[in-house]
């Protein structure tokens, strides 16, 4: 197949100072979690999205100087020689496929907390950002940055520049936005020198240009020099002599940079979830851009629609499509799009699992790419599996992400695949999910997969089918995969914390009874110690449908473990919208049909809530029966020639569904294969050149 002539524009070269992209599809920066410490598992993972046609593959944040640690959260580093040699294993595989490499040289300023090199975090002002995550807390005040301070921070960023350039680098960052050193210079909240640093915009742009001028000076013959800006705050703010700030500061700028990679200024607003904002929500800010410089722009917007892309180049809002999130669901995006095969995108949906990864300090998980993060690791390629020169015949029982994922994983392996679920759409808990405010794009999951096992001749489906022990018997398949899921408990929770007993009554119900129809009595109290997104979205759910709902949990936070998606605010937000009443560390200790009685979780005092109904979003537990059935009758499971039954997914491990997706692609990657990782391969620093970690310098 060919590339439909509307879509060839994102096939350009384009120019970046003195090095030219073969075409528009640019990995921005990204955090991958990988950092120097394993070096090999990010180059593999990067090289993935250039071998997928990505034209620019970016680093993420990458510190020029041990004044910038932000451990324990993964971050690169571009200190010493071995830094090079780590970052050189990411450019050289880049090249291979003929991408440009781009590193986001990073300096964190006050938002880093300098836990392991224990220096005063830098800043402007002594003006520390008070985050309300737990991950970016500090005890800690940052110095206010003297001459000599600004002077140091330079001389670093142009030594880190060169040091990048021998990397084999062929994009160089500033980076200025997202509350880090350079944005602090930019926003008045932060700034409040009365020097030449501060003061007027001119002024407060004077580092940032500084810091271009530096980087410029030490590589700007060989590598494109690129400013990453955050626009948000400043396009807020009115200019003297332009619309705003945001405007004052490009025409400032203007020419400077062989590249603007512009942004929003908070992670929740720029890596924004789906749940709450769709495709392309950037535009309103950074829309003004190209008007006032004749450099590249590159913005992103979660952009996985090839028209979208196409409409942001023609209507000369960006020259290059930005991409993060959308180059992680699917390296091969632009290959994809460029062979005419655009049903086959692998298409983002938006959960911000990634992110979460980050937070959690871990290399990047993906929920619509298992492949993310395991290339070097396990072996395992985003497009490619190794076929079986043994096919044998599979049984998949339940066809939620799980199911879908290693009917879709065996199938290409070349397995004669039969996949089977009670319902008669495929989709599991996605089927009622996707329903959910804010849920349609998660469904992604199940379009991808569903729509190529329609294709194959090799596999079979079929819906409306439960199957118990006894027909599986004779079915007689080679193996047996069980995907059946799991089920939400009505379960209580403890003051130690664990989830106990359960509360027995008619009217209280679990997530399954509200995806089932049940319908509950109002007003009803919502009791979650889930604490992902089930709970506060069900609140939603049952409040737009007029159900009065009070939201009740014994976390800190509605959803608390929505901080690590960016969603958290958002929750809140759309809850105070609906008027839900939230209240935070209690715990549900009875309900009698009129009454729920709430108990404080650390002093115990209880309190009493008028309700008719109760919701509890907590325990969830494998739908375990048809294991336990199939297990007990091993003699007719060998009868019948059945050689394995395993569980993957929620009925193995209930979880979000990346581990669901994932575990069916890792029993798909490794029934009857040649080679298998236990558990994984290891990667290791790179520290040739432990010479170099001598960082003495003479003293004065
Ligand atoms: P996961 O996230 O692990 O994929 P889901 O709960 O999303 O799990 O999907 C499990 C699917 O398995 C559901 O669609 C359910 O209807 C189906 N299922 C469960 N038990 C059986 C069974 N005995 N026969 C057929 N389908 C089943
Ligand atoms: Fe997109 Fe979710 Fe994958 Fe992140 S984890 S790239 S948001 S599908």
């Amino acid at each position: 197949m060919t590339c439909n002539p509307r879509y060839e524009i994102l096939f350009e070269p384009m120019r970046i100072g003195p090095v030219t992209a073969p075409n528009r599809f640019y990995q921005v920066p990204h955090a991958s979690g990988m950092t120097n410490a394993l070096p090999r598992v990010r180059a593999a993972f990067r090289e993935a999205k250039a071998e997928g046609g990505w034209g620019v593959i970016c680093t993420g944040a990458c510190s020029i100087d041990p004044s910038s640690d932000d451990a324990p959260l993964p971050f690169a580093t571009m200190w010493d020689d071995n830094d090079i040699r780590a970052h050189a294993l990411m450019t050289e595989a880049v090249h291979r496929h003929g991408a440009l490499a781009g590193v986001e040289l990073w300096h964190g300023g006050a938002s880093v907390m300098n836990r392991t090199s224990r220096l005063p975090p830098l800043s402007p002002s002594g003006i520390p950002w008070m985050a309300t995550h737990v991950g970016f807390m500090g005890n800690l005040r940052p110095k206010t940055m003297d001459k000599a301070d600004i002077r140091d921070v330079l001389k670093c960023q142009a030594e880190a520049a060169r040091k990048a350039r021998t990397a084999g680098f062929d994009i160089v960052y500033v980076y200025a936005g997202m509350g880090y050193l350079g944005y602090e210079f930019l926003l008045p909240e932060y700034n409040h020198r009365v020097d030449e640093y501060g003061g007027s915009i001119e002024n407060r742009v004077r580092f940032v240009r500084e810091m271009i001028e530096v980087t410029k000076d030490a590589v700007g013959k060989d590598c494109g020099v690129a400013l990453r800006v955050s626009l948000e705050e400043l396009r807020g703010r009115p200019g003297r002599n332009q619309p705003s700030e945001a405007h004052e500061l490009i025409e400032l700028l203007a020419d400077l940079p062989d590249l603007f990679d512009v942004k929003m200024d908070s992670s929740p607003t720029d890596c924004s979830a789906s749940r709450f904002t769709g495709e392309g929500s950037h535009e309103p800010v950074i829309d003004f851009v190209k008007s006032l410089t004749t450099k590249p722009v590159v913005g992103v917007g979660r952009f996985t629609s090839p028209d979208t892309m196409v409409s942001q180049i023609r209507r000369g809002v960006l020259d290059f499509i930005g991409g993060a999130r959308p180059s992680i669901a699917d390296p091969f995006l632009p290959n994809k799009i460029r062979e005419g095969r655009e049903a086959e995108i692998r298409e983002c949906i938006g959960c911000n699992i990634c992110i979460s990864s980050w937070h959690d300090g871990v290399p990047v998980r993906c929920t619509q790419n298992p492949t993310a993060g395991e290339e070097w690791r396990r072996g395992w390629h985003p497009e490619r599996v190794e076929r079986t020169d043994a096919p044998e015949r599979i049984l998949i029982v339940g066809g939620g992400p799980a199911g879908l994922e290693c009917a879709l994983t065996l199938g290409r392996r070349g397995h004669e695949v039969m996949l089977a679920d009670s319902n008669r759409t495929f989709g599991g808990r996605l089927t009622f999910e996707k329903t959910l405010p804010g849920l349609s794009a998660w469904n992604r999951v199940v379009d991808y997969r569903f729509g190529r096992l329609s294709e194959m001749s090799n596999v079979s489906l079929y819906p409306e089918s439960v199957l118990g022990a006894d027909e599986i018997i004779d079915l007689a398949p080679d193996r047996v995969v069980l995907a059946t899921g799991a089920r939400w408990t009505d379960m209580l929770y403890s003051s130690l914390e664990i989830p106990v007993g359960r509360l027995d009554h008619p009217d209280v119900f679990t997530p399954d009874d509200i995806a089932g129809g049940r319908l509950p009595k109002g007003p009803m109290l919502v009791f979650d110690f889930d604490n992902y997104y089930m709970g506060g979205v069900l609140t939603e759910h049952l409040a737009a449908q007029g159900i009065p709902v009070s939201y009740v949990t014994p976390a800190g936070q509605a959803s608390a473990w929505t901080i690590m998606t960016n969603e958290l605010p958002l929750v809140h937000r759309a809850l105070a919208r609906r008027k839900v009443p939230v209240t935070t560390l209690h715990l549900l200790k009875s309900f009698d049909g009129e009454t729920a009685t709430l108990a404080h979780l650390f002093t115990g005092e209880e309190t009493r809530m008028a309700c008719r109904s109760v919701l509890i979003v907590g325990l969830r537990l494998p739908r375990g029966e048809l294991f336990e059935a199939l297990t007990q009758r091993a003699d007719a499971l060998a009868d019948a020639g059945i050689r394995s039954v395993d569980r993957i997914g929620d009925t193995l491990a209930p979880g979000a569904i990346a581990h669901a997706v994932h575990s069916g692609h890792k029993l798909a990657q490794e029934i009857g294969a040649k080679i298998r990782w236990r558990p994984y391969r290891r990667d290791t620093p790179i520290v040739d050149a432990v010479a170099d970690f001598d960082m003495r310098t003479a003293a004065e």
